[in-house]
């Protein structure tokens, strides 16, 4: 062997060992062999042995390794250590992670994900969507709820109240429904196709609020006063946290209590002394209990040492004097029950404090970990399930509306819009599912409900934007029979609660991600907080060296992808989808090591580059929705007639992370980084594209008639066809449209003329006398038309109606 062959083994040897994440023992073993051998072969001189051993014998000897290589690094990372506030520690501690952290970790397994259950609905589950639900659905009026109470009727409320639906998380031995994350999850997604106000009323006080607070820390009174009245309405829960001065900076809030004696129903008690003025408070103005956030502070020591105790939750009766509710916002034309509450110097006992006294200043620990799960259901669900109704009858919309005598669905423009709205549809739904099948898992994802929320709020943004372009003026004139314009209204309520989006994706998504879900960070981040410092050395050796390994290999991975083009990658699936995977798990390993180039070469400053953080966030979301679509594909039995949704939404998430790799790179504040990074990761540039024309055309059409595939689309959406359910009523229009379109063609062809396809009563009188078609044929016709007709109308009113009663 000569010099040259030893070497190309070496490199091979080095490359094949990091890739597969062999440890430090196995690498220096097989080393010392490839030495021995190189020694025989001659090509190895004692020189070499000597570096090998200044490498290899402190690297190895632990004792050594630990005082002249971690103990100075220790030091060094102490001082670049970013700063944690106790409210920033406390939200990245809440929660759990989940298959988001394979997928940072840049070694996603692809069978662990296809074997997490599907999850199901149980029997009282379904029988819930089956009944109740669709009865709510049918009962509201969303134009009487939006434009003319802006409320829901008192029929609703009641029948919200009577059938428990503010108790879907509320356990069975209070009396509650005590449904799965999934289940909840399908409720407001069915009642979202109906109205906004309708699933908001029903996601809060499911969601973050009194209910979970109680169930999870609430005292064993607490628990039995209130829990039954909630499920039986005869509590009305909100929860207020934000205030003018403390909106996304929440564990800001200036409002306060005093920790000292009063008397309360007579009785002298140790208490608290509270003033706050909070706004934006869903159900606020109705509430009957006030779940609040202040700051506890014990001048006088009553209840021990500490003076600032820190943020506190209570529950407050809003009958209580002093408690000031009942004024309304009025967020964007969607009127469900918002407003501000004050109170100046309530005084209340201390066993309000949800968990009794103590407790006391746990508040911010109590609501991050409730948000870690109710943010990936509320919002998702209505974003999700909202989009999956807009996809169908926009949809049929497309079928039914013609202009230059072709149905404008067939218009490539038009087509364009329409596979947006058709693809995202099609993963919203996937990543409902996963999202709050981890729930049911067991998991408090927080990663995973911060990339929920911000991304499918995002896509209904989108999507209601791109519905409304495709309807034109029938989107725009609002009226009964407008079903798309609330949603376009009300879209940013959606994107600035539970966090605003901005802050989400910028902060929250890779600020959580990296620390929660890297393999070593947050090992090392303990391992330096640590005041022994004996175990300080240990836990940082430990973790440190674990981070250089998965470092290199995560390099020597992504280096081996872009050289190979991943194509060597093994995928579980040997079909269309193989290539999916392929590029993913090469993302991966790519996010992997930007994740750590960024952290090493901005260190604490990382926090402050947001741009940077979101776009590592944007790789991590975007590998997490393509991988609850293909998960969504593999559950429903691999339908291939569901390609063009799935291969939509994968090639447009796959182009989406590309883009964000891209674009860090461009902006990487060091430009030497930048090139290596280049070389290594897009050598030969940006080669994915876009969703194809022909996969556009694909989905658009697949969305204009009625298949199976559009079927699973809208699947549990409110679209039975009543005569006052209008989705259900454009449904039957669709089918009737279609039905129509061979009678059609076939009158205008025995009689030799091009006829508009509209009149079609007159289309059918044509017809009949000349004999062409039956009488049922006409029939069909005649009947069409008027429901073609409603389809394309819209609403006219007296001027006088408009008017602000
Ligand atoms: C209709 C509605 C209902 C609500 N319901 C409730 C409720 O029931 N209970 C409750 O307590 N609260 C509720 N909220 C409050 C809500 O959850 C948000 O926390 C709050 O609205 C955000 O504060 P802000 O609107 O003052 O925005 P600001 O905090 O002023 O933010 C303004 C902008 O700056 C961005 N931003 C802020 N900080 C950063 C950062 N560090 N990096 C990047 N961008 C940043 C934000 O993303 C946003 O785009 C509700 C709000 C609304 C509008």
């Amino acid at each position: 062997m000569d010099y040259l062959t030893w070497a190309l083994i070496a490199i091979a040897l080095c490359g094949f060992m990091a890739y597969s994440r062999a440890s430090l023992t196995s690498f220096t073993i097989a080393f010392t062999l490839l030495m021995v051998a190189g020694t025989f072969f001659n090509v190895v001189s004692f020189f070499s042995w000597l570096v090998f051993a200044v490498i290899a014998i402190p690297l190895n000897v632990s004792d050594i390794r630990k005082q002249y290589i971690t103990k100075p690094l220790l030091t060094m990372f102490k001082g670049i250590m970013p700063e944690m506030s106790k409210t920033e520690q406390e939200a990245i501690d809440a929660g759990t992670t989940w298959f988001e952290a394979e997928l940072f970790r840049g070694t996603p397994d692809w069978k662990k994900l296809h074997n997490y259950p599907k999850p199901r609905l149980n029997a009282e589950e379904q029988a819930f969507l089956d009944g109740p639900v669709e009865e709510v659905c049918r009962m509201t009026d969303d134009w009487q709820t939006t434009h003319e109470l802006a409320d829901l009727s008192p029929e609703v409320w009641q029948y919200l109240k009577d059938n428990k639906f503010f108790a879907m998380i509320i356990k069975k031995q209070y009396g509650g429904l005590e449904f799965c994350a999934y289940a909840q999850s399908r409720v407001l997604q069915k009642l979202s196709s109906v109205s906004s106000v309708l699933s908001s009323t029903v996601g809060v006080p499911n969601s973050l609020g009194p209910g979970e607070l109680l169930q999870h820390y609430g005292t064993k009174e607490q628990q039995d006063h209130y829990l039954p009245r909630l499920v039986k309405g005869d509590e009305i829960p909100c929860f207020a946290l934000t205030s003018p001065e403390a909106g996304s900076d929440a564990g800001a809030i200036p409002d306060f209590g005093i920790v000292c004696r009063g008397e309360f129903n007579g009785e002298e008690v140790l208490g608290m002394r509270l003033t706050w003025n909070k706004r934006y408070i869903t159900l606020a103005p109705v509430a009957t209990v006030l779940g609040l956030a202040f700051k506890l502070q014990d001048p006088d020591h009553l209840l021990g040492e500490q003076e600032d105790l820190g943020i506190t939750c209570a529950l407050i009766p809003t009958d209580i004097d002093g408690v000031i509710t009942g004024r309304r916002h009025f967020p964007l034309n969607v009127p469900f029950q918002n407003g501000p509450t004050q109170g100046d110097g309530v005084f209340v006992p201390l066993d309000f404090i949800i968990g009794g006294p103590e407790m006391a200043g746990q508040g911010w620990r109590m609501l991050v970990e409730c948000l870690s799960v109710g943010r990936a259901i509320t919002l998702p669900s209505n974003s999700a399930g909202g989009i999956k109704s807009l996809a169908l009858a926009t949809g049929a919309y497309s079928r039914i509306r013609r202009q230059f005598k072709i149905s404008i669905g067939k218009m490539e423009g038009v087509e364009e819009a329409l596979a947006r709205i058709g693809g995202n549809a099609y993963l919203m739904d996937a990543v409902t599912t996963m999202s709050t099948g981890a729930i049911d898992l067991g998991e408090k994802p927080s990663v995973i409900s911060a990339i929920s929320k911000y991304h499918l709020t995002e896509k209904m943004r989108n999507c209601v934007a791109d519905a409304m372009d495709i309807h034109g003026g029938k989107g725009v004139c609002m009226g009964p029979g407008n079903y798309i314009a609330r949603g376009y209204q009300g879209a940013p309520v959606a994107i600035t609660v539970e966090g605003a989006n901005i802050l989400t994706r910028s902060m929250i998504i890779y600020g959580q991600g990296a620390i929660r879900c890297h393999p070593y960070v947050l090992a090392e981040l303990s391992a330096a907080s640590n005041k022994d410092e004996q175990q300080a050395l240990n836990d940082f050796d430990h973790a440190l060296f674990g981070h250089v390994g998965f470092a290199i290999s995560n390099i020597c991975r992504s280096v081996w992808f872009s050289f190979t083009g991943s194509y060597a990658l093994s995928a579980p699936y040997n079909d269309e989808t193989r290539r999916y995977y392929q590029l993913m798990t090469r993302f991966s390993s790519n996010l992997a090591m930007l994740s750590d180039i960024a952290m090493l070469t901005l260190g604490g400053d990382l926090k402050r580059r947001e741009r940077i953080s979101a776009r590592l966030g944007d790789i991590l979301s975007f590998l997490y929705l393509a991988s609850a679509t293909l998960k969504r594909y593999n559950d429903e039995g691999r339908q291939s007639a569901d390609l063009p949704f799935l291969q939509w939404a994968l090639e447009d998430s796959l182009y989406n992370i590309q883009q964000a790799i891209s674009e860090l790179i461009s902006n990487f504040p060091n430009k030497v980084v930048a090139k290596m990074l280049t070389a290594i990761i897009l050598p030969l540039g940006c080669n994915l594209k876009k969703p194809s024309d022909a996969t556009d055309h694909k989905v658009a059409k697949l969305m204009q008639y009625h298949n199976e595939s559009r079927t699973r689309l809208g699947q549990g959406q409110y679209l039975t066809r009543e005569p006052e359910n209008v989705l259900g009523q454009l449904e039957q229009t669709l089918e009737d449209i279609i039905a129509c379109e061979p009678i059609f063609d076939k009158v205008c062809r025995e009689l030799g003329e091009r006829l508009p396809f509209y009149n079609l009563d007159i289309v059918a009188e044509k017809g009949l006398s000349a004999n062409i078609i039956s009488q049922e044929e006409a029939d069909l016709l005649i009947t069409t038309e008027v429901k073609r007709k409603v389809t394309i109308n819209v609403d006219d009113f007296d001027s006088d109606y408009l008017k602000a009663g």
